[in-house]
């Protein structure tokens, strides 16, 4: 259940708590000083969900043992580029979730294209309860910045790569 708070640094305080008691949770502006903050899963939920995972406070790499190549070139990226994690807009975490992801792209001689969006997508619908369009903006002017193309086409593979995964 949303609970609401009437000044962000109230609700940011609230969501720190959380995290030291290891719950995600979002925040959403409701206009005015008006906050919400919504509880998601565990931190140890997403965890045992995620294909890999890099700890900015310990610089240790998580993975399964029969993690792919590009996952762990994935985390690696991570661990590169010195993401954070803590109380992140969805737009940073995308930007760092595109750029890990270009990075194991690069490594792997595959070309960079609107493909590493897919774990920035999976992250934000996925774990965060964003909806598919608001996803998609959040995540097409991420790859614009980038110079990765998204132009409708773009969006569209995207969109039917979304259905997929729902149907899975
Ligand atoms: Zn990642």
């Amino acid at each position: 259940m949303p609970i609401t708070f009437y000044s962000k640094p109230e609700a940011l305080e609230y969501i720190r708590q959380q995290q030291e008691d290891g719950h995600l949770s979002k925040l959403e502006h409701l206009g005015g000083s008006k906050y919400q903050v919504t509880l998601l899963g565990t931190i140890k939920d997403y965890e045992a969900s995620a294909k890999g995972l890099y700890r900015p406070e310990s610089g240790e790499i998580v993975l399964p043992h029969h993690a792919s190549t590009r996952i762990r070139l994935h985390e690696l990226g991570h661990k590169k580029y010195e993401h954070e994690t803590g109380i992140l807009k969805m737009s940073k975490l995308a930007e760092q979730e595109i750029e890990a992801e270009s990075f194991a792209y690069e490594k792997m001689g595959k070309p960079v294209d609107y493909r590493v969006a897919i774990p920035a997508i999976a992250l934000l619908v996925g774990i965060f309860e964003k909806t598919e369009d608001e996803a998609l903006d959040i995540i097409g002017e991420v790859l614009k910045q980038k110079e990765i193309q998204f132009t409708n086409v773009e969006r569209e593979k995207l969109e039917h790569f979304m259905d997929e995964l729902r149907e899975k």
